[in-house]
């Protein structure tokens, strides 16, 4: 393994800084317990944890923290599979089993943090593979991350799909009270038997949209990002429908909708998923994604415009105080008339 490339960070697919890891500083582990059975942990002290992305990455961040390499979670869409090639790790089963872990992160960080050369800048996390994901709960890094920067007021935002999260819930309403916190929780459908193939290691969506609604219900504004739509499979009206409208009940502030991309690394295990669960569409995938790791333009603006339209139906934002957000009940929903004045809408689109 080329350890001296752990600092690559990952979706800019560009080295972030050279060799921040020797190879003295590999530990390796496994744990006998059903939660971990296959999963091979890489302990490592990383030189530095706050990672600039490269200036030529569209993302709407510049600094970020990842404590892990690797995740559990096991979508097989992950777009982060890529970045275990260059540990010379599978991009596939090994992505999702071999996991790298930067045990020194918190104190890495609070160092960082208060060196004279740090102006505060946000700090995103979730960027890269999930912070909260299963073995965040053994190795309890985040708590640590997030007094460094409560302690600094520094601004920072978690997108997660882990319900784990929840554990922190005080050290997060601490951050709150000091500085911005930008909470999102990446809930793509509410298919049960789709979840349990194509995300089969992360909590169930809606136990995803229970984080939302404790947060809410704690006075922190959560959005969701309602990433990937996945064509052919989560992309019908009546799913779109009821992914968004599970979003509204639990009271998130915005929903992001982005359909599913497939980059090289996580394209190749994509597609076999495919051919093994769904062959019949893998010509139409093909197809849609020719031209590339984005479906067409026309396919995208079409997934906005029914999310959009949704989401206003739907009354997403905030909640006006003291009023209870008021969703139909299912059953009523394709007799009622559409005629409930909707309140209004925080909606985000990147
Ligand atoms: S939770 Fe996020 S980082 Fe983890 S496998 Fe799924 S998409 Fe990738």
């Amino acid at each position: 393994m080329r350890w001296e490339n752990l600092a690559l960070e990952s979706r800019h697919d560009r080295p972030a800084d050279p060799a921040l890891f020797g190879a003295d500083a590999v530990t390796t582990r496994t744990f006998d317990t059903p939660e971990f059975a296959g999963i091979t942990f890489h302990e490592v002290r990383a030189r530095t944890v706050l990672n600039r992305v490269p200036g030529a990455s569209r993302m709407p961040f510049e600094w970020t923290v990842n404590p892990y390499r690797g995740c559990t979670h096991a979508c097989v869409y992950c777009f982060a599979r890529k970045t275990h090639s260059y540990l010379d790790l599978d991009t596939g089963i090994g992505f999702d089993t071999q996991i790298v872990v930067k045990v020194n992160a918190p104190e890495v960080l609070r160092r960082q943090l208060a060196s004279p050369r740090w102006h505060g800048d946000h700090v995103a996390m979730g960027t890269n593979v999930d912070c909260y994901q299963r073995a965040e709960g053994r190795y309890r890094l985040m708590p640590g991350i997030l007094a460094a920067l409560r302690d600094r007021a520094n601004p920072y935002s978690i997108l997660t799909k882990g319900t784990l999260i929840l554990r922190d819930l005080e050290l997060l309403k601490q951050s709150a009270a000091v500085t911005d916190v930008g909470l999102s929780v990446s809930v793509g459908f509410t298919d049960t038997e789709l979840w349990r193939t194509v995300e089969p290691g992360t909590p169930a969506p809606e136990r995803r949209l229970d984080v939302v609604r404790t947060f809410t219900e704690h006075g922190l504004g959560v959005g969701v990002l309602m990433a990937p739509v996945i064509p052919f499979l989560s992309d019908e009206p009546a799913q779109l429908r009821a992914t968004v409208r599970a979003i509204a009940a639990a009271g998130a502030t915005s929903v992001t909708p982005l359909v599913l991309h497939l980059r090289p690394g996580a394209r190749e295990w994509f597609m076999a998923w495919l051919g093994q669960h769904h062959p019949h569409l893998v010509r139409r995938y093909e197809r849609l994604y020719a031209d590339g790791a984005y479906a067409p333009r026309w396919y995208q603006r079409r997934i906005t415009r029914q999310v959009h339209e949704l989401a206003q139906e739907y009354g997403i934002g905030p909640a006006p105080a003291g009023m209870p957000r008021r969703i139909r009940p299912p059953e009523q929903e394709e007799h009622a008339p559409a005629a409930e004045e909707p309140t209004p809408t925080q909606l985000t689109l990147i």
